[in-house]
């Protein structure tokens, strides 16, 4: 992390249930801006959920989440509220991206029109603006060669790539990630690792939920390890991988070595 441009992001004393299931209890959790943090545990311990919570995709049963100067609480049994929760988790969508594991870039657009959409309907850019703009996007994560391609004709590395220009081309302050390298073939994955590594010396705030371990040593400025909807610990990744404080975390992470 060499500047930082992107989002402060706190989390305080976060719940949500799906029915009669705790999915998250009480997370805290403070990101300072241009930080890279990764989020790993097992399956089903609530890490989608809280990027979902985050990104204005669910509502929350209690706390408060702070991101990007928009404050998402609880909302209260009223229309009126339902519709500020609304406005606010807009708000915060179109200035947090959000990359998830399959990529789901709009398979009938090319990658050009993939990214130049949001921009021209959400913010109002011009053709011309955004395709500019795109096209610096494409370049930057190396596909300035394949504007013209639909996704079927891309492998999953450049999908992945694709889908990341086209977060970027929100101008967004944070992204996050759900798992974006897990549905790639192994030979691919390093190439989407590359473009978060190049995003975090740019002093992008950036989540990733992820089980490439080795990236996070080298690349996260905090880890952080969460079982059964709780964060179990935060460490930097020198403590997580040398000298957990929590057993569970240590158990976990024999997993991978
Ligand atoms: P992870 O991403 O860590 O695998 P998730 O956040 O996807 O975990 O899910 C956490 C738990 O919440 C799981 O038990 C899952 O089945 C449950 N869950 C997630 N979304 C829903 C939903 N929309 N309705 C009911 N249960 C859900
Ligand atoms: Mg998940």
């Amino acid at each position: 992390m060499i500047s930082a441009t992107g989002a402060y992001i706190s989390i305080k004393n976060l719940s949500k249930r799906h029915g009669n299931l705790e999915v998250l209890r009480n997370i805290n959790l403070e990101v300072t801006p241009g930080e890279l943090t990764v989020l790993i545990g097992p399956s089903g311990c609530g890490k989608s959920t809280l990027l979902r919570c985050l990104n204005g995709l669910e509502t929350l049963d209690s706390g408060t989440i702070v991101i990007n100067g928009v404050v998402l609480e609880k909302n209260k049994n009223s229309s009126h509220s339902q519709s500020d929760f609304d406005k606010k988790a807009r708000a915060i969508r179109e200035n947090v991206g959000m990359v998830f594991q399959n990529f789901n870039l709009f398979p009938h657009l090319t990658l050009l029109e993939n990214i130049t959409k949001a921009p021209i309907v959400v913010k109002k850019m011009t053709q011309k603006e955004a395709k500019e703009k795109a096209k610096d996007l494409l370049a930057k994560v190396g596909l300035s060669t394949h504007a013209d391609h639909y996704p079927c004709q891309l492998s999953g590395g450049q999908q992945q790539r694709a889908a990341i220009a086209r977060a970027l081309a929100m101008s967004p302050k944070a992204i996050l990630y759900d798992e974006p390298t897990s549905a790639l073939d192994p030979g691919l994955v390093h190439e989407v690792l590359q473009v978060m590594r190049t995003l975090d010396n740019e002093g992008m705030t950036q989540i990733v939920v992820t089980h490439e371990m080795r990236f996070a040593r080298d690349v996260a400025d905090h880890i952080v390890h969460m079982q059964d909807g709780k964060i179990v610990e935060i460490g930097t990744p020198e403590q997580i991988f040398t000298s957990p404080s929590d057993d569970r975390t240590r158990h976990f992470l024999r997993n991978f070595n």
